[in-house]
């Protein structure tokens, strides 16, 4: 695994319930001990404060989302500053449902990502390609467009950074990409880092996938040299995601 230490994102979406959540974090706490991997749940965010109080200190809290500004008049949502307030150190940004449901764009998220970090939270920082991109042979183009977009937002900050690659044909699908298909894209980004930005953050950054990962399927993902963990939504609500969050091992 080199430099980079695992990380295993949990996307709760919206999903769950105060009880839930406790029985969901009982079983994580029960599974995943030591720190040999880097776990992050992301909670909504009207459960930050309670999911906060019941996680073990070698699991990290996650935002699903914030705005771009510190405060003011923007009534719904929340900012970087109110998360690290609250003690949660992360942030998901660009997640593939904050792109196409709610339609945030390349700059949206850049300007999000530049705030939270000079708030002082790491960022989860979402990318993708959808199916006919794909199709179209364009995955490589839209991948790095998304990159160049983030790039000036991130800065020096890179080490405050995780990149998840989530091509929107996986995300909740069942279609998990082929080990061989994200490790493609995952040594593009990784090129990509090393001509854009430098070879030490091409070394150190971590690339994770995301896209229908499973117990099933994580291991021989996390066996590719590129991949460095993986953001899990609908498997990261079930005891599998133990399982997941160990695969790297
Ligand atoms: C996600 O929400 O980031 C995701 C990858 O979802 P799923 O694992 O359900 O495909």
């Amino acid at each position: 695994m080199g430099p980079r230490k695992f990380f295993v994102g949990g996307n709760w979406k919206m999903n769950g319930s105060k009880k839930e959540i406790e029985a969901l974090v009982d079983v994580l706490k029960k599974g995943i001990t030591g720190d040999a991997v880097e776990v992050v749940v992301g909670c909504p965010s009207i459960y930050l404060q309670h999911t906060l109080c019941l996680l073990p200190s070698n699991i990290a809290l996650s935002a699903q989302n914030c705005y771009k500004v510190a405060k003011g008049a923007f009534t719904g949502e929340i900012s970087p500053a109110m998360i690290k307030d609250l003690g949660a150190p992360w942030v998901i940004l660009g997640h593939s449902e904050r792109r196409n449901v709610f339609g945030e764009s390349d700059q949206l998220i850049a300007d999000k990502t530049a705030h939270s970090l000079s708030e002082g939270l790491r960022v989860i920082a979402c990318i993708g390609e959808k199916l006919e991109e794909r199709e179209a042979n364009k995955t490589e183009e839209v991948v790095l467009c998304q990159m160049n977009a983030l790039k000036p937002a991130i800065g020096s900050n890179w080490d405050k950074v995780v990149i998840a690659y989530e091509p929107v044909w996986a995300i909740g699908t069942g279609k998990t990409a082929t080990p061989e298909q994200a490790q493609e894209v995952h040594c593009i980004l990784r090129k990509w880092l090393k001509e854009e930005v430098s070879g030490a953050v091409s070394e150190s950054t971590r690339i994770i996938y995301g896209g229908s990962v499973t117990g099933a399927t994580a291991k021989d993902l996390a066996k590719q040299p590129d991949i460095d963990g993986f953001l899990v939504g609908g498997a990261s609500l079930k005891p599998e995601f133990v399982d997941i969050c160990k695969a790297g091992l």
